[in-house]
């Protein structure tokens, strides 16, 4: 690890002057993925600005009758917030889906959107990477690439965004607060994350100093008919192969509106609005939910060992739509 030095804010005004101040700079708060990071190499800020004291932990009712959850709520805190259990129980699903108890401890919201691909070639500082030092190549095109992406994929990097919990913030709708130099700004969350294009090196649209400050969902949870599906090697504390989060309002049998994310199959989470359209007024059956997975993968790109991707994503999708069809409603009072 290299010598950092440290500054530690009790403002987001504080935090935003002293990351300012270097261009080298990073923002730390749990520090789940950073440390991790940092130890290995792969990142090497020289000033680190702790925002652990700034006042953005509260979970409040946002003005449009949503909910406004700060940057630095825990995953937990989240989790098992009485207002995201019984207005949004996807994001719950999805976030303790993710991870350990002791890390959804530590990681703040914030975090959960920053944190960066498991390409275990972006984490071996022996191998080039693309995403860690731009123009060296992508070793992971020809090499081991199980766990990469299926969709959005360039020449230069064919990462996945590791996050559970940002699957669920995507097709919420939810937006993201930032503070920056020019005051706030909010950005859908479609738009926070990005491909990796010519430019792999960027998660993010997040400016240089940015900082999040909290994530407001809007009003309509999907509360009665939401899951979250996750596949994976193992049964707990793995990143996810494919996911799906699945939410669906119904009039009967019929649909009236979807929404579906992917997970582990793109460099930001996957949501296409015609797929979702396709559904609005079909019956909500197997059928028009495997159509509707085969849309969705429609222009996959697969490399030599993430063929299977392919197939389990349309399956998923259905098992999820499914799920969420089948989900028992809420208790009285739930926000659909
Ligand atoms: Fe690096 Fe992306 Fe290639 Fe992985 S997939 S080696 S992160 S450029």
């Amino acid at each position: 690890m290299n010598a950092f030095s440290y500054t530690r804010a009790d403002s987001v005004a504080a935090a935003l002057h002293s990351a300012a101040a270097r261009p080298d700079a990073a923002f730390i708060a749990g520090g789940t993925n950073l440390i991790d990071l940092m130890k290995e190499n792969v990142a090497a800020p020289a000033h680190l600005v702790d925002i652990t004291r700034l006042s953005l932990r509260e979970i409040a009712p946002s003005a449009d009758g949503g909910l406004r959850i700060g940057a630095l709520v825990s995953n937990s805190n989240v989790a098992s917030h009485p207002e995201v259990e019984r207005r949004y129980p996807l994001l719950a699903e999805a976030i303790l889906s993710g991870a350990s108890a002791q890390l959804r401890n530590m990681a703040t919201t914030g975090g959960n959107l920053l944190q960066r691909t498991r390409c275990y070639y972006f984490y071996d500082v022996g191998t080039p990477c693309n995403k860690r030092e731009p123009g060296t190549g992508c070793p992971a095109i020809a090499g081991h690439n199980r766990i990469h992406a299926i969709l959005g994929t360039s020449e230069h990097c064919i990462a996945t965004h590791p996050s559970d919990m940002c699957v669920a913030l995507a097709a919420l709708s939810a937006t993201v607060i930032v503070e920056g130099s020019a005051g706030e700004r909010r950005i859908a969350f479609a738009d926070f994350h990005r491909l990796p294009g010519d430019t792999p090196e960027r998660d993010t649209n997040l400016a240089a100093g940015e900082l999040i400050t909290a994530v407001e969902l809007p009003a309509r949870g999907f509360a009665e008919h939401a899951s979250y599906l996750k596949v994976r090697d193992r049964a707990s504390y793995a990143f996810a192969l494919v996911s799906v989060a699945a939410a669906l309002e119904l009039d009967g049998e019929q649909v009236v509106a979807a929404r579906i994310a992917l997970g582990g199959v793109a460099h930001k989470p996957w949501r296409d609005l015609e797929a979702e359209q396709q559904l609005v007024g079909k019956p909500a059956r197997a059928e028009e939910f495997l159509r509707v997975g085969e849309w969705l993968v429609r222009g996959a790109r697969v490399h030599t060992h993430n063929a299977f991707k392919v197939e389990l994503a349309k399956r998923a999708v259905v098992r999820a739509l499914e799920q969420a069809r089948d989900a028992r409603p809420a208790g009285p009072g739930a926000v659909s």
